[in-house]
């Protein structure tokens, strides 16, 4: 991986944790690479996530039966998900498409795409972290998912055969061997399942520029910039423009703009990619009264809790209300007050509230992909709920591909014209 060689200008749009992991490794195989953000480098949605290398998480969104589940969470206030009504008509397109992809016979393939894409997760990420001086930061503890009892667990039947289909080591615990893990939860979950191949970062937003300073170190260039267009010579030069009215030429250019990546595969190849913002939100508690030694996932209410250096991080939700929208930070009250229906003891004052655009497809898989009308555009966008977990493969794949390598997985399922 460290080998140089000169192969010419680089830039790449957006500054998140996926963008960062393509320059960086784009940097170590000898491209002069330029990072272009508007925004501080990843403080957008790569700052305050729920800090899981959620390894095991190959069940993609829409499954079979979920469309039954949806009219009863949309009605419940501390429900998972909400649309804001005045939204719909522009997510409708996404909709449909998110609730297509869910046929049986869809999920098995994906799911393995993911797999496989997450196979070398902690390979690509962890020489990264230890350069750049954070691989402490990073907690080997498994995630512990609870539920009331193990009839409740059947909801989710589908979602823990298709994770062993994969090869995913789950362990089903009683409530004993529960409380045994996490003493601090309601004696009321007595079921569980143990993940021991998931980690946790301790600071999602530390890890995330401690890379930052890493890829300067290494002689990346981090620069101020919205870009608006990208025009392109036919000798595959690029000019790239930015809103101060400059331009950075580039011999290869990687879209990584997150949630904000669509126009470009608009722009570039005319591509309508179904992408949607999909907004979550958490509160970390500084004094939280309780202690977890792993993230707990609350799979009844689909939100988690994360033990990290601040505090406890309590989030979830998923809302469909566009990039423009406020924040409704209701949904972060909503969240504490279930939590503490699990977590007796929990203490919620002086918390913070975040929220976050997740990039998410809809049929939950990344885009890692050349694309079709020019051979040196690259785009990784699109990584939903998994963006942290996936980055740094993620970048690998994007520098076999400039190199002109054959990738080291198959990355067909992941094609920007897919949709
Ligand atoms: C509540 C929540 C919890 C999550 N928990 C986890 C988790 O536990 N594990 C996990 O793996 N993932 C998790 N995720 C998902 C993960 O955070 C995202 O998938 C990931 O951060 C996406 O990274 P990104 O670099 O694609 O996007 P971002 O971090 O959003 O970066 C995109 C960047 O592009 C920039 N940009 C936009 N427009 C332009 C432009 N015109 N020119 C230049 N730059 C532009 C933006 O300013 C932004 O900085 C969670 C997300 C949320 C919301």
């Amino acid at each position: 991986m460290s080998e140089r060689r000169d192969h010419g200008r680089v830039v790449v749009v957006g500054a998140g944790i996926i963008g960062i992991c393509c320059a960086l490794f784009l940097r170590r195989r000898g491209f002069a690479v330029t990072v272009v953000d508007p925004e501080a480098p990843c403080s957008q949605t790569s700052s305050g996530n729920a800090g899981g290398f959620a390894v095991t998480e190959v069940m993609p969104m829409s499954a079979p039966g979920l469309i039954w589940r949806v009219p009863g969470w949309l009605f419940d206030p501390l429900g998972p998900l909400a649309v804001r009504w005045r939204y719909l008509p522009q997510l409708l397109p996404w909709l449909v498409r998110f609730i297509g992809s869910g046929s049986a016979a869809n999920i098995q393939p994906r799911a393995r795409a993911l797999a496989a894409l997450m196979t070398s997760t902690f390979d690509d990420f962890m020489p990264l972290l230890q350069a750049a001086g954070v691989a402490d930061s990073v907690i080997s503890a498994g995630a512990l998912t609870v539920y009331r009892d193990r009839a409740a667990s059947r909801a989710d039947a589908l979602e823990w055969q298709t994770k062993r289909a994969c090869g995913i080591r789950c362990e089903e615990l009683d409530g004993a061997d529960v409380h045994d893990l996490e003493p601090d939860l309601s004696p009321d979950l007595r079921f569980g399942v143990f993940t021991p191949d998931w980690r946790h970062t301790l600071d999602p937003h530390r890890l995330a520029t401690a890379l930052v300073d890493l890829l300067q170190r290494e002689g990346g260039a981090v620069r101020r910039g919205r870009v608006t267009i990208v025009e392109s010579d036919h000798g595959g030069t690029h000019s790239v423009r930015l809103q101060d009215g400059s331009a950075l030429l580039a011999d290869r250019l990687v879209v990584a703009a997150g949630a904000w990546s669509r126009p470009f595969a608009r722009q570039l190849d005319n591509l309508n990619v179904a992408l949607e913002s999909e907004r979550g939100y958490n509160t970390t508690l500084p004094t939280p009264g309780v202690q977890l030694r792993r993230e707990v996932i609350f799979a009844e209410r689909k939100f988690v809790a994360t033990p990290m250096a601040m505090g406890l991080r309590i989030g979830g939700a998923a809302e469909f209300a566009g990039l423009t929208a406020p924040p409704n930070y209701k949904r972060c009250a909503a969240l504490l007050n279930l939590a503490r229906t699990y977590l007796p003891a929990l203490r919620t004052e002086g918390g913070s509230q975040w929220m976050g655009h997740r990039p998410s497809t809809s049929d939950s898989l990344p885009v890692i992909s050349r694309s079709p009308r020019h051979a040196n555009v690259f785009y990784a966008f699109g990584h939903g709920h998994l963006g942290l977990t996936q980055a740094a493969t993620t970048g690998r794949l994007i520098a076999e591909l400039a190199c002109g390598d054959t990738p080291s997985i198959d990355i067909e399922p992941f094609n920007v014209t897919r949709f």
